[in-house]
């Protein structure tokens, strides 16, 4: 009796992985699937798979993990994909030792990369290999293409290439939106950095909303129309693309039904994640930090109620040129898009400092054409000047975009100055041309805050006049 073993196996039949499953049967794979079986709770989520959307494909479903291993071929490829945390150390710990040497765990999860840095050192010591993958582009995503940013042991590369690239997402030219981004906790990294970016381009987008809908007086209709045309040039995008759509949906009374929608936003940690090791590493990402203090305070609801009806600031009124604040407003959002992807970039150079890392920052952006929620025209300009200039050490330096935001700061100063003069707050707008202006400042007020730090704490100086690496100190008071 001979039954054809599964190319790869996956497990975790939420939404995420049953799609996951789906696109590599569809990509000519066979597939074995496992999904935990909690009596009374989740019981047999394998069946109902089986039964409804893998009925008549080449699934081999499994509720016994042993089973499920070895219907696969080896040098088995396991991909997990379950919920990020404790639920992939538990299992890896049950894979363990129904493995054989050479045979790869996967994980696709949202798992954090510290994370996964111990795990690939961990299965490593097994004898075998690992793979932490990011995958982007929720349910969609994952049954026509993710974009996917595999990182681990090195040695599994070959081995899961072809099957991640062909369920990969595909630039126009075919290329896929998948590639060895490096070792150990490189792949979630990447991925992290791509969530941080994803928090930092939704609120951009919605503080354009705002002075659009608040200083301006626009109506969703109109925000529609503005956000559609933003849409065929320089912003061409995933998230300008929906929020034109959103802004366009109406609820059964035929109104706008972004309106009515309370204003709380939730997050589930990875763009906390991004702005923690940003601070780690002593990395100015402001813009990511902001979009997620922005929802932070978004959700301290009752708080701003009641601030609302206490605290007295100016009524916003425009009285200038509206198609110009218009025009400002779409320099303005893609001023601020450019310093986030700046900033991210930055993170992943000192990370790949830090962890030795090789990464191929044109690459990444390939990655992110793709598939993924930040998708967008933009990031082959950035992949351009990374491959014009792989040491590139600031995408703001780069020409190209060295000049589109030098002609962007006109429009974006002007909307930020019309925001805070009318009491609308623009933190990620505002925080991003801060960093502008502090990047191409040669000398900032450090110096005074050099003199205070060692006026209190004799924490020493270095001066101007004197070779680097000389420290003084001065008695400030001239008491003993
Ligand atoms: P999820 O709710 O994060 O995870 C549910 C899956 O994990 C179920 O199959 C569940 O099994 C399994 N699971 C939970 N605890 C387990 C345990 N202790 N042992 C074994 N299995 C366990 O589902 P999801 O939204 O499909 O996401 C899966 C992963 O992909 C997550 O890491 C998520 O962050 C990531 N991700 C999600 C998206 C998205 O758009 N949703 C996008 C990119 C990445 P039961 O059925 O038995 O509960």
């Amino acid at each position: 009796f001979f039954m054809k073993k599964a190319d790869i196996g996956l497990i975790g039949l939420a939404v995420m992985g049953e799609n996951l499953a789906l696109n590599m049967e569809s990509k000519g794979f066979t597939v074995a699937v496992y999904n935990r079986t909690v009596p009374g709770i989740e019981e047999g989520v394998v069946d109902r798979f089986i039964n409804a959307r893998g009925a008549g494909k080449n699934f081999i479903g499994s509720t016994e993990m042993r089973d499920f291993v070895q219907s696969i071929a080896a040098p088995r490829k396991v991909f997990m994909m379950v919920k990020a945390g404790k639920p992939v150390d538990e299992l890896i710990e049950q894979l363990i030792p129904l493995l054989e040497p050479g045979d790869i765990i996967i994980d696709g999860g949202n798992s954090h990369y510290p994370d996964t840095i111990r795990r690939t050192g961990y299965v490593e010591s097994k004898g075998l290999l690992f793979v932490g993958t990011g995958v982007s582009g929720g349910e969609e995503g994952a049954l026509l293409g993710p974009s996917m940013m595999p990182g681990g042991s090195p040695a599994a590369w070959p081995a899961v290439k072809e099957i991640f690239q062909a369920i990969s997402a595909k630039v126009e030219d075919g290329t896929p939106c998948c590639d060895w981004v490096g070792e150990g906790g490189a792949g979630h990294f990447v991925k992290m950095v791509h969530n941080g970016i994803e928090y930092g381009d939704m609120q951009i987008i919605t503080e354009a909303y705002q002075v659009m809908k608040d200083l301006l007086g626009m109506s969703a209709d109109e925000m529609h129309e503005v956000f559609k045309e933003w849409n065929k040039g320089d912003l061409d995008s995933y998230l300008i693309e929906i929020t034109a759509e959103i802004l366009a949906y109406k609820d059964e009374k035929g109104e706008p039904l972004v309106e009515k929608i309370l204003d709380t936003a939730g997050q589930k940690g990875t763009g906390k994640w991004t702005a923690v090791t940003a601070l780690d590493f002593g990395i100015p990402l402001t813009l990511i930090g902001e979009s997620v203090f922005a929802r932070c305070l978004s959700a301290q609801k009752e708080l701003r109620v009641l601030a609302s009806q206490s605290i007295q600031g100016p009524k916003a009124s425009f009285t200038g040129d509206k198609v110009q604040l218009i025009a400002d407003l779409k320099d303005a959002v893609f001023g601020a898009k450019i310093i986030s992807y700046a900033q991210g970039y930055n993170l992943m150079k000192e990370a790949a400092n830090e962890y030795k890392w090789n990464l191929n920052y044109g690459g990444i952006a390939l990655m992110w054409r793709g598939g993924c929620i930040i998708r967008s025209i933009f990031l082959a300009d950035i992949k351009k000047a990374f491959e014009t200039n792989p040491a590139l050490e600031n995408l703001l330096l780069d020409p190209y975009f060295k000049g589109v935001v030098e002609k962007a700061q006109a429009g974006w100063r002007r909307v930020c100055a019309a925001a805070l003069t009318n009491g609308i707050p623009v933190p990620a707008l505002t925080s991003a041309l801060c960093y502008f202006d502090g990047l191409r400042t040669a000398q900032l007020p450090a110096n005074l805050l050099q003199a205070q730090r060692d006026y209190f704490g004799a924490h020493t100086y270095e001066r101007t006049d004197q070779p680097r690496g000389k420290f003084f100190h001065t008695n400030w008071t001239g008491r003993g």
